[in-house]
């Protein structure tokens, strides 16, 4: 069996994802802006939280974290390279450590750029990865704390997992994202296709998270600095991939 998973809009435009095992009823939540959602998703559901995975330290990942505690006793994971910054862990891993919620495994990639350090959480057997603000739908965190070349590394650790990978993200910026990928890549007809598919949904007040990594890799443009067509429309034809990625976030913080 495999992960029922739940996405939990937060905030104005955040989210968390609920991940629950059915065959032992353990279930994580991924990331906590804010208590009150969460605990009527929790309850609406009847699960009871077991672990709280961490993304990064930014307060809108984590503020909720002690009103959520205060009513499921769940074990606190996140980034031993961060722990300083993280709200107290119970649990802190490195890069290729895992954490096991009932019968699913999940393996920490560090994704260092929004800040130092952001980890990711992939759990193979769900096909599901937790990618907080480094890789989101049509986009990605912006670069805080790291460098744009730091950021394109982690970004192609994420394209690296198998492309059937639901990716659940933090924020709920897809149509904005989308608006800007047209302007650096306006014949991708996935794009075009995809963008109609957003504003739908959106329309309905439905959330465009998660999304599959097979359609990031066709039309997240942060995913693709090194298609022909993207370096054409920068002027950056045979650039180096991690400076059109650069160039790419440059012009996504102005737009
Ligand atoms: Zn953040
Ligand atoms: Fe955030």
């Amino acid at each position: 069996m495999t992960f029922q998973i739940e996405t939990v809009p937060c905030l104005s435009d955040n989210y968390a994802c609920l991940a629950h095992d059915p065959e032992t009823g353990a279930t994580a939540v991924v990331d906590v802006p804010e208590a009150a959602p969460i605990l009527a998703a929790l309850k609406d559901k009847g699960w009871r939280a077991s672990h709280v995975l961490l993304t990064h330290h930014h307060a809108d990942h984590v503020q909720g974290l002690d009103a959520l505690l205060a009513e499921h006793s769940a074990q606190v994971v996140g980034a031993a390279a961060d722990a300083e910054r993280l709200p107290p862990l119970d649990v802190a891993l490195e890069e290729g450590e895992r954490v096991a919620v009932g019968t699913q495994t999940g393996i920490v990639i560090d994704v260092p750029g929004h800040t130092v350090g952001h980890i990711a959480f992939h759990f193979p057997d769900s096909d599901v990865a937790f990618t907080g603000d480094s890789l989101m739908a049509m986009g990605c965190g912006r670069v805080f704390e790291g460098t744009p070349a730091q950021m394109w590394n982690s970004l192609q650790k994420l394209m690296d997992l198998p492309p059937e990978t639901m990716i659940c993200s933090g924020h709920e910026y897809t149509q904005k994202n989308a608006e800007f990928a047209l302007t650096v890549d306006p014949d991708n007809h996935a794009l075009i296709s995809r963008k109609d598919a957003i504003d739908r949904a959106r329309a309905k007040g439905k959330p465009t998270v998660p999304s599959q990594l097979s359609e990031e890799l066709d039309t997240n443009p942060f995913l693709r600095a090194r298609s022909p067509a993207i370096q054409a429309q920068l002027g950056m034809t045979g650039a180096d991939p991690a400076e059109v990625f650069a160039e790419l976030r440059a012009r996504k913080d102005r737009f």
